[in-house]
């Protein structure tokens, strides 16, 4: 860091996220941030190329959501969600009720309440295992895809592709579940069936990241795939739950990825799990959403039948009026229309990246561009973006663009140009060894 490092930075007390803390470079330390840019505490300014996570889908600090949050603090920051109710989260779960997808057959209509992703996945994973017992069966496997990733916690580990890495120091205690091919060919429909077919009996619930597979690679497969899953679980009878964390709210270009593609229509999954840019990555709140039908399975007589779960920042209101501002934001102001905008953007300007040596993918859906290296230390790519002044992280094989969706022509070129640069001058080198 600079001289202007400011005195509270050190690693003396911080454990930080995926790190290696024996040789962790100091984290950049941000002072404030504005639409897309973060400003650094030397003064330099940095165009978010990845939304903080895939979080801040209208920029920081907007006006509608700041002015939203300060009245909600004004009244009632927070209050427990057993016994006492708040305006905020019932009308926030009415609202992502309307919004969400449905037909005849599938509403998702009922909303609970968390404060991260990783959490309502566990919530759906429980909710399944459990639809399965009011209804007097013993279900309690999941079938997951390779490349799949689905939080940290550890039920939700168990159903994240161990090829990915996340848990290798945990194998040991990870729950074992089934890994597919996402079935996209003819082979790997049938292959997919049969295993369905054969393991329905003790399978609760297929989950899915429908369209993109995010932090696993940053995968896409087309709506007809998943429109095969949702028709391979009807007919075996077992769950789909939509892990839509990353793909919520308008990133891949409708406003969730289970509505479907230009090219097929949507499939409503009986759970599906909502963070990430739920609140305009302003604040952690999460939400697994059910539909009736799976709903209806815990109303009993029963004491035993009810869903025993309760975070106890559930549904934090201040958290819940971000959100409602949010949706207010994706009502009044064109956002998907800036998706699409941004799709044909990177499709043109991260195009040229494809002639590079070393290059092995360049794909874009959404409001997603991803080049896709011959090497899995991206990683060691990261300075050089911050030295164009620009905030991009690559992982694995992978970088990445994820921007805010109000970012600009020019400051999305500029993360392109980055983005072209970086890999031109790496790609120099090839083949690396
Ligand atoms: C980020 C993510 C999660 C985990 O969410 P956290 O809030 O980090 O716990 C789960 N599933 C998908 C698809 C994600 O992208």
């Amino acid at each position: 860091m600079s001289p202007a490092a400011p005195p509270w930075l050190s690693l003396d007390h911080v454990w930080l996220p995926y790190t290696q803390m024996a040789n962790a470079p100091l984290p950049l330390p941000v002072v404030s941030a504005d639409g897309v840019r973060l400003e650094l505490a030397d003064g330099r300014t940095l165009i978010d190329g990845i939304s903080s996570w895939w979080t801040a889908c209208h920029g920081y600090s907007h006006p509608h959501i700041r002015a939203a949050l300060a009245a909600q603090l004004d009244r009632l920051p927070h209050v427990m969600f057993a016994g006492l109710a708040h305006e905020p989260a019932y009308t926030l779960a009415a609202r992502l009720a309307s919004l969400l997808p449905g037909d005849n057959e599938r509403q998702l209509n009922h909303v609970f309440f968390s404060e991260s992703g990783s959490v309502a996945v566990e919530i759906a994973l429980k909710m399944a295992v459990q639809f399965w017992r009011n209804r007097g069966q013993d279900r309690h496997r999941f079938i997951a895809f390779s490349h799949g990733y689905h939080g940290d916690t550890l039920g939700a580990l168990s159903v994240t592709d161990p090829a990915t890495g996340f848990h290798d120091a945990v194998a040991a205690w990870r729950v074992p579940q089934t890994f597919a091919a996402l079935p996209r060919t003819e082979p790997e429909r049938a292959a997919f069936d049969h295993l369905l077919a054969a393991q329905r009996h003790d399978t609760a619930a297929v989950i899915v990241e429908p369209l993109v597979q995010g932090a696993g690679g940053m995968r896409f497969h087309d709506a007809a795939t998943l429109a095969f899953i949702r028709a391979a679980c009807d007919r075996h009878d077992v769950l789909l739950i939509a892990d839509e964390i990353m793909t919520g709210f308008g990133r891949t270009g409708r406003l969730f990825a289970c509505a479907g593609d230009d090219k097929c229509g949507g499939s409503v999954p009986d759970l599906m799990c909502l963070s990430k840019a739920l609140t305009g990555g302003t604040l952690p709140l999460a939400a697994t959403v059910a539909t009736t039908r799976v709903f209806d399975a815990f109303r009993s007589t029963r004491n035993e039948g009810a869903f025993m779960h309760g975070p106890t920042f559930m549904a934090n209101p201040l958290a819940c009026a971000a959100a409602n501002a949010s949706l207010d934001l994706f009502e009044r102001e064109p956002r998907l229309a800036q998706v699409a905008a941004i799709e044909a953007q990177l499709h043109r300007e991260l195009a040229p990246c494809r002639a590079l040596p070393g290059v092995v993918d360049v794909r874009v859906k959404g409001a997603i561009g991803v080049v896709q290296l011959d090497t899995m230390a991206a990683s060691a790519l990261r300075p050089a973006f911050v030295e164009r002044g620009v905030w991009v992280r690559p992982f694995g094989n992978i970088v990445y663009l994820a921007p805010p969706f109000i970012i600009d022509k020019a400051d999305l070129a500029r993360l392109t140009t980055a983005v072209c640069e970086v890999i031109a001058t790496w790609s120099k080198g090839f083949p690396h060894d």
